[in-house]
């Protein structure tokens, strides 16, 4: 057979070929000044601003006023070419913890699947859809403060010079006068004729990309001190007379690892004195991030741009917010700057399909779809919050009501949540007159969503709360048939995979496998049967961009078979049950990945099942490979009579707890390195943090030591490749378990 359609990312020299083509396209364009020229990036273009912005509801006002509040301000589309509830699901479904919000904020900005598990760092939680959604409809930042999170971060001329570089580098202490003095590699001082600022300005023209980024990105790195970071001094020890001020490479688990890693890049590439430092660093940061099509800080955010190959999967940061602040940041300094109304070209996104108005912030009160019951006589259900609004009804004990948000503070000294009755009256009734109940239901069936449509917390329109837009084809499970018939429609009340439930008008789902579509399409239910999984692609082939990975029992629907035969295999169209659309190789002509289930065989069950972490780990030379629950008491237990010390990658000794990539143990007298299956961060634990370094790593954005390699070998393979992300993914996903 041949090798599976299932792990390996392909680093695609053409479409990197075709990227270093379009950058030459538009530099060319630039400077002819026809930007107005369609410039295609695959399916996904930018063009001038034009009357097509008027097929993108909202965004021709926001843009009109901008223009004539800054005559000097150029605006691109970017056609991006994605459907926005595509895009919304593959920053959170897809992938939880892609996007994370501070632990601080109330429950409506929290993914309440992962609710409050530690996403990234323990004050960081997954992001909620609807947060997501709003930081990400550029609609919400089309104005005078957050428009700079699409500030084009290339070189451009005609606004940027070395007058202004020395006003960002102003406060930086190391980087005054006129000179830069350095350390040779033999040790001795040696001094650059020119200055930081010169230095900063002629790297940014050699790399094309913006000196006023380039400044704020080495202040970042280095700091503003008297002197610069340890990668940067020329002093460190072992590696006197090496400078690495972009910090390229400079990587891993512990801050003198970082350190290493970063001065041995720089004495590879002899990077020996403070311009060849900044100058080639430049082009090196030019040429993975900004000239990758990344080339604003809310593409480096969200990777919505797939001219690396790739969509979503490298994204700087997780915090949902971190382009939108760093914009308003830049914005400062440009004002302070004086140069808020040079010709700045601005880079803004459209999707297909967006909302008619701009995706609002997340309510304070918690978005629920469950049932409670009434405690107490002749309770007032009330028009709003607090008493002295009008009665709408009035419930007594044993009651059942529908509450489909849990307010987050008081009014008239009660918490008012909202419920809908069971004739379909919404109102708000005090909390402490409820209790909750076990959900109501009366039947249990698989249907399928047979078009584009919105699940709300309740039944109705008016009143309730969009908690995702579903995918036609999208697989549900239908508890509750028919109870409420409100706006002339019926609602069905619906369970999503991942256990989120709420209602949907009737007529848009069916019972799998009836029929779906006037075309007489048939969608069926398929299991995926291979043990190493598959790849969802955004369209049918094996260089095409991967969108997410679905496991072995996966249940998935299949829109469109065989759409296409294409590197040898057979390919369907199908949709995730986390609502994800694209393609599948099914295998060659028979179904060798996939098999149909019956419309009475019940969706697989067992990937709910919460695996037990596992605490085994073995000695292999000088590592100690361990499981992801191995503790400094586990290893203790299994060495008892002997001399234990373990020490974090800090080294500070630890007495107990969970061990972490990068800890020193040491028995008696031999000295091991520990390597924890799946903690490729040296955290100690296995989450979202270790899927990014993956990702990184096999992005080739970052370097793994020996240690970090065993560990993130999850399959135990010797190769780190995608089908660890994989792993690494269904174990965060508890699908899977690691074992040594
Ligand atoms: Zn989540």
């Amino acid at each position: 057979m041949k090798s599976n359609e299932a792990i390996t990312i392909k680093q695609s020299r053409f479409i990197k070929l075709v990227t270093y083509l379009i950058i030459l396209t538009i530099v060319f364009y630039a400077f002819f000044n026809v930007l107005n020229k369609n410039i295609v990036f695959g399916a996904q273009v930018r063009q001038g601003y034009s009357t097509e912005i008027n097929k993108y509801p909202g965004y021709k006002e926001l843009i009109d006023k901008l223009k004539k509040d800054h005559p000097n301000w150029k605006f691109t589309i970017f056609y991006t070419g994605l459907d926005w509830s595509q895009v919304i699901k593959n920053e959170t479904t897809a992938c939880h913890g892609r996007n994370v919000v501070p632990s601080s904020r109330s429950n409506a900005w929290k993914c309440s699947v992962c609710g409050e598990t530690p996403r990234g760092g323990s004050s960081w939680r997954c992001a909620s859809e609807a947060a997501v959604s709003y930081y990400m409809d550029p609609r919400n930042w089309l104005n005078d403060t957050y428009i700079f999170e699409f500030e084009n971060l290339s070189y451009n001329e005609e606004i940027q010079n070395v007058e202004g570089v020395k006003k960002i580098i102003s406060s930086i202490k190391y980087m005054q006068g006129d000179k830069v003095t350095y350390t040779k590699t033999d040790g001795t001082k040696a001094t650059l004729d020119k200055s930081y600022a010169q230095i900063i300005m002629e790297a940014a023209k050699q790399a094309g990309i913006s000196p006023y980024h380039l400044a704020s990105r080495i202040r970042q790195e280095q700091g503003a001190g008297t002197t610069p970071g340890s990668t940067a001094t020329g002093t460190y020890t072992g590696y006197v007379g090496y400078y690495n001020f972009l910090n390229i490479k400079a990587s891993g688990s512990t801050d003198r690892e970082v350190i290493v890693n970063g001065l041995q890049h720089a004495k590879n590439s002899s990077w020996t004195d403070p311009e060849i430092s900044i100058i080639q660093g430049s082009k090196v940061l030019a040429k993975n991030y900004i000239n990758d099509g990344q080339d604003t800080l809310y593409l480096q955010k969200f990777d919505v741009d797939n001219s690396d190959g790739t969509l979503y999967y490298f994204q700087y940061m997780q915090n949902v917010s971190a382009s939108v602040s760093e914009g308003a940041e830049v914005k400062n300094a440009y004002n302070q700057l004086g140069l808020l109304n040079s010709s700045i070209e601005f880079i803004i996104p459209v999707y297909e399909n967006m909302p008619q108005t701009a995706c609002q912030e997340p309510i304070d009160a918690s978005i629920v779809t469950q049932n409670v019951k009434v405690k107490g006589t002749g309770v007032s259900v009330r028009a709003g919050t607090g008493t002295t609004t009008s009665k709408v009804a009035t419930v007594n004990t044993g009651d059942t009501l529908l509450r489909i948000e849990i307010a987050a503070t008081m009014n008239s000294g009660y918490y008012w949540d909202k419920v809908i009755l069971p004739n379909g009256t919404v109102g708000y009734i005090a909390r402490t007159y409820l209790v909750e109940t076990t959900d109501v239901k009366n039947c249990e069936e698989t249907v399928i969503a047979n078009t584009t449509v919105n699940l709300r917390n309740g039944p109705g329109l008016n009143e309730t709360t969009i908690i995702t837009t579903l995918v036609k084809g999208q697989a549900l499970t239908r508890i509750q048939k028919g109870q409420y018939t409100l706006n002339a429609y019926v609602w069905d009340r619906v369970k999503l995979a991942d256990g989120r439930q709420g209602y949907i008008v009737q007529d848009y789902i069916s019972l799998a496998g009836e029929t779906t579509t006037e075309t007489d399409e048939k969608t069926q239910l398929i299991k995926v049967i291979c043990n190493s999984g598959l790849k969802i692609r955004e369209e049918a082939g094996i260089d095409k961009k991967i969108l997410t990975y679905v496991s072995k029992n996966e249940i998935l629907t299949r829109t469109q078979a065989s759409v296409s035969s294409v590197n040898g295999y057979t390919w369907d169209k199908v949709v995730t049950a986390t609502g994800i659309e694209g393609y599948i190789a099914r295998g060659t002509a028979t179904e060798q990945y996939v098999e149909e289930i019956k419309n009475d065989t019940e969706p697989n069950k067992g990937t709910d099942v919460v695996v037990p972490a596992n605490s085994d780990f073995k000695v292999q030379d000088t590592k100690l490979i361990c499981e992801p629950a191995t503790t400094v008491e586990v290893i203790e237990q299994k060495n008892s009579g002997k001399t234990v010390v373990v020490k974090d990658s800090k080294g500070t000794v630890v007495k107990t707890g969970n061990i972490g990539t990068g800890y020193t143990i040491t028995i008696n007298s031999k000295t091991y390195t520990a390597s924890k299956l799946g903690d490729v961060n040296g955290d100690g634990n296995i989450n979202s943090g270790d899927l990014f370094y993956t990702q990184k790593y096999l992005l080739k954005k970052i370097e793994f030591n020996d240690c970090t390699k065993k560990a993130c070998d999850v399959n135990g393979d010797n190769n780190i490749n995608s089908g660890d992300l994989f792993y690494i993914q269904k174990y965060l996903l508890k699908k899977t378990e690691f074992h040594i």
